[in-house]
């Protein structure tokens, strides 16, 4: 029988560490929202991300919108968002009527480039527009140019928001992503590096972070005014993550080192496994961060005659799961007629397509691919995999 690999499923500890959390939810019947699992799964991402507070939720994508809630963004606002990345990171700024515009990527971090988004930033001021909040994202577990970015919103006075959902462990000189910004998202979908079945987290890093912390658990919880009877004087959402959820991920928070140190042995493991092929270039690490190599990312030379379609297929043949590099969202027809500013032409052309797709973020897309990053891959497994790569330059 065919083994099946996937690109990142769900790990639990080894010692069964989750299991004891929701089975002691059980016994209490701590089942439905709040309890002792949500309050310290809370105080566990505070200490490790060093977040002024944190707020569990249902997903990242509820932690993203209560971001947005949070920084006051609201009808035809605009936000600065990063392209390349999962539809989620912007389908908020549409539940807020907002109006996202997109911001290309450069090529030695993957993520937001800091002169693209200096050129949004001049191109609305000249029509009089300032936007409400800027998004960044740490793309596969990597450092965007957070410092960079940082100084522009604060030079702008724009609140920042960091998408970690990728990247929970991930350090810029020692700090962590998700707490650059006013505001940062993690999640614990299933295939992220550590998982809650289903969760995401809300850090707050504001000098009012007790406020509106306060003020998200009242909209995640249905704003529901403290009296006896249901009094509504806002819009409110049912967002809270479960006492069983915050079990699942309690234990999992014990894990988070383990599985960040095998996440990075398995980025090593191809970079060795595959370094002798001409035309593969892998996810750069910036100087001065530690990734959590959430997936481990490889971009194809234009000219290399291998493309990430035929690496797809060679591996699904196999029953290994791979994928390309998400679509960047000033692509995606949900998207379409929204603005997209690029930097591409102070950029160094690094092959024919940029020029062509007019877009870093669009040559990634086009070229690039994820690889199998499952932490419960082992050596015999990765150099199947590297062996399967390998046999198409041959
Ligand atoms: C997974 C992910 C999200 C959304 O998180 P969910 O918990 O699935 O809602 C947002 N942004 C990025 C970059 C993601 O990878």
């Amino acid at each position: 029988m065919k083994k099946h690999i996937s690109l990142s499923s769900p790990h639990m500890s080894e010692e069964g560490y989750e299991r004891e959390y929701v089975k002691k939810a059980f016994e209490l019947n701590m089942i439905a929202a709040l309890g002792e699992n949500v309050t310290e799964f809370e105080n566990g991402i505070v200490e490790i991300t060093g977040a002024k507070k944190a707020v569990a939720l249902s997903s990242g994508t509820s932690a993203m919108h209560m971001a947005l809630k949070a920084v006051g963004v609201g009808k035809e606002d605009i936000v600065f968002c990063q392209s390349l990345t999962f539809s989620a990171t912007a389908n908020p700024i549409i539940y807020e009527g907002a109006i996202p515009v997109f911001i290309d990527c450069d090529i030695d971090s993957w993520n937001m480039n800091p002169d693209a988004l200096e050129l949004a930033f001049e191109k609305y001021e000249k029509i009089g527009k300032k936007p409400k909040a800027v998004i960044v994202v740490h793309l596969y577990g990597m450092c965007a140019h957070i410092e960079d970015i940082v100084k522009i919103c604060q030079r702008y006075q724009v609140p920042l928001i960091e998408d970690a959902a990728e990247s929970l462990g991930t350090t810029y000189h020692g700090k962590h992503t998700g707490s650059f910004g006013e505001y940062g998202i993690i999640s614990f979908n299933g295939n992220k590096i550590i998982t809650s079945s289903g969760g995401g987290m809300l850090l707050i890093n504001t000098e009012e972070a007790k406020e509106k912390a306060a003020k998200v658990r009242y909209w995640s919880t249905q704003a529901r005014e403290p009296v006896r009877w249901y009094q509504h004087t806002e819009i409110g959402y049912n967002y809270r993550m479960s006492n069983i959820a915050a079990g699942i991920g309690r234990g999992q928070l014990k894990v988070l080192g383990r599985r960040i140190e095998k996440k990075r042995y398995i980025y090593a493991y191809y970079q060795e496994g595959l370094k002798n092929l001409p035309g593969i270039n892998f996810m750069p690490m910036m100087k001065g961060t530690r990734s959590n190599c959430w997936l481990t990312c490889i971009l194809l030379d234009v000219e290399c005659k291998v493309k990430p379609l035929d690496i797809i297929k060679a591996l699904e043949k196999e029953g290994v799961e791979s994928r390309p590099i998400w679509k960047p969202l000033h692509l995606q027809p949900v998207f379409a007629g929204y603005d997209f500013i690029s930097q591409v032409e102070k950029l160094q052309v690094i092959n024919r397509e940029t020029r062509a797709d007019n877009s870093v973020s669009g040559v990634l897309f086009n070229n690039g691919i994820c690889l199998p990053s499952d932490t419960k891959l082992s050596d015999i497994d990765l150099d199947y995999i590297c062996c399967v790569v390998k046999k198409l330059w041959k």
